[in-house]
């Protein structure tokens, strides 16, 4: 992702967009809530079975480190680079193997230095024919060049928290779902080409040059009128000493979602982790989804400050290796995504 846009340009565009009644986004509600009085069956329409209460599995962090590693190990997933085409591969393909439907939508872009970037957005659908859905996604590109390093500036990063850890925790819960089923769809989508985009600090929105999977899907929608009850965006949950804050374009579109996740990383006893404090607008790939498809989705992404950019120190240079990554963290953050999911199908979010 990019530094922040212009906060007045997103909070005017976002408020425009949505208006007022996006304000407090509901979820649809199961027929187990203790506090709705239970239909009446009729003829045409008999009464719903209780749902059966399904517990999370437990995360596994070793898993979602090594599915990290897996990625990393390709070498920078650079669009139009051999480590970028084995790894859609292997990432489409282990999704398959824990009995996903997996669309791959190729599609080409511009990028913003001249020639054209081969991508594919890997769109993974669990009870793909579930008409309750929910969106989880994250990037599984890396950049092409460690802008924010003193060194090697010009190189790619392998981007093993930028990137590889939200494809990570999404790989880990696809493992997960199938060992513990729920009644829901469940869609783990991993954009390409998020970070590619021009980090010139010039004056002018470079915003389109950034999240190009993103921006492509959502103004071609794997299903027509495709449209989850909410999404959760991971960027940068990998990273040691986390610290997530309600981020700023998040909050001015899908409030009540932030409100839910944040209230269910509580429950976990990591609101130490899930702050409550009020965090900048980040041009990521939540922004493009929630301006073309009006998709209430949240952007979960570590700014734990101490550092210009209020990102990682690992932002964008070569040290954003497998070093970099703490299990904890990422245990931490399937765990949140973990009891959205399941509580969803419980109809406890
Ligand atoms: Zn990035």
């Amino acid at each position: 992702m990019s530094l922040q846009i212009s906060r007045q340009k997103i909070a005017f565009t976002v408020l425009v967009l949505f208006g007022v009644s996006y304000l407090f986004i509901s979820l649809p509600r199961c027929t187990s809530d203790k506090d709705k009085p239970n239909p009446q069956p009729t003829a045409s329409q008999p009464a719903q079975p209780p749902v059966q209460q399904v517990a999370p599995p437990a995360f596994n962090a070793d898993s979602a480190y090594h599915f990290v590693k897996k990625q990393v190990d390709f070498g920078p997933r650079v669009p139009n680079t051999e480590a970028h085409r084995k790894c859609a591969a292997w990432i489409a393909g282990t999704f398959k193997k824990h009995g996903l439907t997996v669309i791959e939508q190729k599609f080409q872009a511009p990028h913003f230095k001249g020639g054209t970037f081969d991508c594919v957005n890997i769109i993974a659908q669990y009870n793909p024919e579930n008409p309750r859905r929910i969106l989880l996604a994250a990037h599984w590109d890396s950049r092409f060049q460690a802008d924010q390093d003193t060194k090697d500036k010009t190189k790619p990063i392998l981007g093993a928290d930028d990137g590889g850890s939200g494809v990570g925790v999404l790989l880990e819960i696809a493992r997960l779902l199938k060992e513990q089923p729920v009644d829901i769809g469940v869609d783990l989508i991993c954009f390409d080409a998020e970070d590619q985009g021009n980090d010139a600090d010039d004056g002018q929105d470079h915003s389109k040059t950034w999240c190009l999977g993103a921006q492509h899907w959502s103004k071609n929608l794997h299903r027509p009128g495709y449209m989850p009850a909410f999404g959760i965006l991971l960027d940068m949950v990998g990273g040691a000493n986390p610290k997530f804050q309600k981020e700023g374009i998040s909050m001015q579109a899908a409030p009540g979602i932030v409100q839910k996740v944040w209230s269910v990383a509580a429950s976990l006893g990591y609101s130490n982790v899930f702050v409550e404090e009020m965090g900048a607008p980040v041009t990521d790939d939540h922004y493009f989804i929630i301006t073309n498809a009006r998709i209430p989705i949240i952007d979960v992404i570590s700014r734990p400050g101490g550092t210009r950019s209020g990102f990682v120190p690992h932002w964008h240079t070569h040290d954003d290796d497998m070093d970099a990554i703490d299990k904890n963290t990422l245990r931490i953050v399937g765990e949140v995504c973990l009891g959205a999911i399941y509580r969803t199908h419980n109809g406890t979010l």
